[in-house]
């Protein structure tokens, strides 16, 4: 048995979203990659809220058939979705991204508010880190975060870029330094910010080279300003708050890299068993021989490690406890996408590099972007070794 580490109940959800993402999602794959289509894309949101799959990672929350939902079952909705369009992934693993700290920190009434419209499919959420001086240090963010005794609002100003789901969330959750004279890690405070705010703008959304159909851009803060109540958890604790969302993110993107690597993988291992060449099937080639075992067992390998920190999870285990695991999930799986949308388009040849023959280069282009998000393979290299060697503060 491949998957020894799941449980029945397991299995069967697995099953179960692949059909319903046959049905809702496959069909309009084509036109989310080709058109943008983002009407698609709110689509299959929504229905993917109704039936209750967005409330996977929030047990309290969750009213469906499984007695224990959780990441493993998030994260399988991620790789299965990824698997038929990267894009779409992108914008619920980001919606979801958002709806963790709202329900971890936000509250009750600003829960109620942004976080059951979410889950429930009816809005989308962005999460604003990444600055134009600011990725992968995000302590070194330059907007600022203020309490307004008179007025008792929270107000905003600052540049983010990079901001998945821009232009089209309902409620972005923002960092920003709230104290400049301590460290960002005492001085940084998280605020929910609805999108109708007057003061946020949006300067551009950006071209990229693959996960089309998928909007991120340029969010700029200028006098926002936002009732007290919109607060996550206490001032000053958005480092924390940070760091918390982050597990749970690389799991998630370790489910994307699995789905994207899989599907890949696919076309390859069809195209090495039907293409002839020199009089045999390319399959039979020593060379080609090679690149397929390869395949087979790095995503064999991120696949163990999504899902050993998805049940570890699952469990009980976060914070610290979890970093090692969460980062080598993360690193794994998104490397191995990169590999095998590249071996793939090798194996395929002249088709590969072809749009009129199949989803191999979109695959390629897609997959490229999972190294850099989240956290890029560097910082995830510098977790898990920080987490081996504790002693040791690393020099990043
Ligand atoms: C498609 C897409 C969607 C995104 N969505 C979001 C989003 O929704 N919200 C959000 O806040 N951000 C988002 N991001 C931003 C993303 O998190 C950052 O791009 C990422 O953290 C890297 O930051 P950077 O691009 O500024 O690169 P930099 O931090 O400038 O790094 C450039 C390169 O240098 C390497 N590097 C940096 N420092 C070191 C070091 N000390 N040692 C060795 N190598 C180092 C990095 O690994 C990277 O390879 C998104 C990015 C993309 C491309």
């Amino acid at each position: 048995m491949r998957d020894f580490f799941m449980t029945d109940e397991d299995r069967s959800f697995r099953s179960e979203i692949r059909d319903f993402l046959a049905r809702e999602l496959a069909p309009v794959a084509d036109a989310i990659e080709r058109d943008q289509d983002w009407e698609a894309v709110k689509r299959v949101v929504r229905a993917l809220g109704q039936a209750g799959y967005m409330k996977l990672m929030f047990s309290d929350l969750y009213a469906g058939n499984l007695s224990k939902p959780g990441l493993t079952h998030a994260a399988m909705l991620s790789e299965e979705a990824a698997y038929l369009n990267y894009a779409f992934e992108t914008t619920i693993a980001t919606a979801l991204s958002c709806a963790f700290p709202l329900h971890a920190f936000a509250r009750p009434e600003i829960r109620e508010r942004y976080l059951t419209p979410i889950l429930e499919g009816d809005a989308i959420g962005s999460i604003c880190m990444t600055e134009p001086n600011v990725g992968s240090d995000s302590a070194g963010m330059e907007t600022r975060v203020r309490f307004d005794q008179q007025t008792r609002e929270w107000v905003i100003d600052g540049f983010k870029r990079y901001i998945s789901n821009a232009t089209k969330s309902d409620v972005y959750i923002v960092w920003g330094i709230s104290d400049p004279d301590v460290a960002p890690q005492k001085g940084m405070t998280a605020i929910a910010v609805p999108a109708t705010t007057p003061g946020i703008s949006f300067p551009r959304t950006y071209d990229f080279m693959g996960r089309r159909g998928c909007v991120v851009g340029e969010v700029t803060f200028d006098n926002v300003r936002v009732p007290e109540e919109n607060l996550l958890g206490e001032e000053n604790s958005g480092f924390r708050i940070m760091l918390s969302a982050f597990n749970f993110e690389r799991v998630i993107l370790g489910g994307s890299g699995l789905g994207v690597a899989r599907s890949a993988f696919d076309i390859a291992r069809d195209h090495a068993q039907s293409r002839v060449s020199f009089g045999q099937k390319l399959g039979q080639k020593q060379l080609i021989w090679d690149m397929i075992a390869e395949m087979s067992w790095r995503i064999d390998a991120a696949e163990l490690l999504t899902y050993r920190a998805a049940k570890m999870y699952d469990s009980g285990l976060d914070g610290k406890d979890l970093m090692r695991e969460a980062g080598q999930c993360k690193l794994v799986a998104s490397e191995t996408a990169v590999f095998c949308s590249d071996r793939t388009v090798q194996i395929l040849g002249g088709d590969g590099v072809t749009r009129q023959y199949g989803r191999a280069e979109q695959i390629y282009r897609d997959a490229r972007a999972l190294p850099i998000v989240g956290g890029s393979s560097e910082m995830a290299k510098y977790l898990i070794a920080a987490r081996e060697m504790p002693t040791l503060k690393p020099n990043l």
